[in-house]
């Protein structure tokens, strides 16, 4: 993509990852009417645009696509498609910068938050249904991994561990993944394609890739529009828009809004990430051979189980205040002499998250003389485990070494916590709050307090410390925010053309 734009749009979304692209599908859809602008500082990474890196045949593509989203380089690696940000409190915090986000990159387990990680400026029934809606929008099944060996065993070992005095929807059951089931039995990933659906082929919207949204601008308390940077050419311009939603991460919403002059006071501020203690266990011999015989099938029948594929899921309750991933892997983490005889499915890889004690010390930070990589202020972190967090920590070390041991024998040693920052589940930072009373940047509509035509997304908008993966919460945050946005955007009196792109 490059520069020129039209000149004017009725919406413009700032990065197209799964929140940012949900705003594009819903006022697609609600608002005949409207021209959209999907402005992405990274590039295009295939053929759908937002298509998930996963779904990329062979291995040298994929990593061209996972490098071409760490940015400029030199970027410190950090997971396949992400750059490290170089933090010293969180030293795992890292970002994704291409058409798609981090959502071209996920593992798409798709839990819904229980109990306390529930949002209470939102009525319940309100975000069920937008929780459906996100559900329907990331293509969530429970059922994409039933034929996974072993998985029917680690489930109900781990439900006797666990499921005692827990409601129907709160018990180990298989984990809910945005991924669709083939008919050849090979599984599709879902990215933003996914979301975007029928708005990526429509020429009321555009997506204009490699373009950096500088500011929001902004006059008498009302959004007018952006400054944007086109990262090939260098050129720079501002095209007007009635609305404006800023869904770069929770990291660089912030971001935006600092270098736009727009500062809450709880911007950036409770920044919160998931602890995250993990474990591996071997199915014992005696169940891999009973179950063998039920199952009796090879890794290929099983559609290749994916490594990292979180295929069972024990949900977070106030009671168990942790949310566990388990994954059935292919290879070991760790290394076994008889690799070649490990049954697909019999290693078994535990991730319990935690959720962390919110601070509004805790908040990334920018600096006004110093710049990034894509020459926006430098970000900074201050980040610390209260004694809250170091007891929770423990405690979830404990329930991960229970776990572990009512499915088998442990693999590589003691359970143990992951660096900071590696759950890549960073929220808070515009979180949403019932009242304009310093603790939050935005309502329970993601409209930024005090700015007209201003809305953020993504986990930084969720106000409540979850353990569960972020991503269907902030997904159908976005659905209930776009809602709003449809109905308020004024209408078109004349029609306009569809803008052409350069
Ligand atoms: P992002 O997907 O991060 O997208 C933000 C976009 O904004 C980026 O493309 C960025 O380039 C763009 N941007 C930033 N600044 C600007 C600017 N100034 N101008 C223009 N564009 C800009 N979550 C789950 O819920 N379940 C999982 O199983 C899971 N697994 C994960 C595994 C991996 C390996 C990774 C990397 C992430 C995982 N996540 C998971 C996290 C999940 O991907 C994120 O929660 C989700 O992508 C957040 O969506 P988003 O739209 O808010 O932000």
């Amino acid at each position: 993509m490059s520069l020129p734009l039209a000149p004017s749009y009725d919406v413009v979304v700032v990065g197209s990852g799964p929140t940012g692209s949900t705003y594009v599908r819903e006022v697609f859809e609600r608002r005949p009417d409207a021209r959209i602008l999907l402005l992405e500082a990274g590039p295009k990474l295939g053929d759908p645009p937002g298509g998930h890196v996963k779904n990329i045949d062979g291995d040298e593509p994929r990593a061209r696509a996972q490098r071409a989203s760490e940015g400029p380089a030199p970027a410190a690696p950090g997971r396949p498609g992400t750059r490290l940000l170089g933090t010293p409190d969180l030293p795992a915090a890292a970002i994704s910068t291409n058409v798609g986000g981090m959502g071209a990159h996920w593992t798409a387990a798709c839990p819904r938050p229980g109990d306390s990680e529930r949002i209470p400026c939102v009525p319940d029934a309100e975000m069920d249904r937008h929780l459906t809606r996100a559900e329907e929008l990331l293509h969530v099944t429970s059922h994409a991994f039933d034929r996974a060996p072993f998985a029917d065993v680690v489930r109900q070992r781990l439900a006797a561990r666990f499921d005692a005095g827990r409601p129907v929807s709160r018990r180990v059951a298989p984990m809910p993944l945005a991924v669709t089931t083939r008919p050849d039995g090979t599984h599709a990933w879902s990215g933003t394609d996914v979301i975007l659906g029928p708005a990526a082929a429509d020429p009321r919207v555009e997506l204009a890739d490699t373009c950096l949204c500088l500011r929001v601008l902004h006059d008498a308390g009302t959004v007018t529009g952006v400054a944007v940077r086109d990262l090939n050419s260098g050129r720079e311009t501002t095209v007007t828009a009635a609305a404006v939603v800023v869904a770069a991460d929770a990291l660089r919403t912030p971001q935006v809004l600092h270098a736009s002059g727009i500062r809450p006071a709880a911007l950036g501020r409770y920044l919160n990430d998931q602890p995250q203690i993990v474990h591996a266990v071997r199915l014992p011999d005696d169940v891999v051979a009973a179950h063998d015989e039920v199952t009796g099938r090879t890794r290929e029948d099983d559609g290749g189980i994916v490594p990292q594929s979180g295929v069972s899921w024990v949900p977070f309750t106030d009671e168990h205040p942790f949310h566990g991933q388990v994954m059935q892997l292919d290879a070991s983490p760790v290394a076994l002499a008889d690799e070649d005889t490990v049954r697909p499915g019999s290693i078994v890889g535990l991730g319990w998250f935690c959720a962390k004690d919110l601070d509004p010390e805790d908040r990334v930070t920018f600096s006004d003389t110093e710049t990034d990589a894509f020459g926006m202020p430098r970000i900074g972190i201050r980040y610390r485990c209260t004694d809250r967090d170091l007891a929770t920590i423990e405690a979830a070390r404990n329930a991960v070494a229970e776990a572990g041991a009512a499915l088998g024998d442990p693999l590589g040693g003691e359970p143990f916590l992951l660096p900071a920052g590696s759950s890549l589940h960073y929220q808070g930072t515009t979180r949403m709050g019932p009242a304009d009373d310093g603790t939050s940047v935005c309502d329970s509509h993601s409209r930024v307090w005090g700015t007209e035509g201003l809305w953020v997304a993504g986990n930084g908008v969720i106000p409540t410390a979850t353990a569960c993966n972020p991503t269907l919460t902030s997904v159908a945050l976005a659905s209930r925010g776009a809602h709003a946005l449809a109905e308020q955007l004024p209408r078109r009196t004349v029609a306009t053309a569809a803008p052409t792109a350069g």
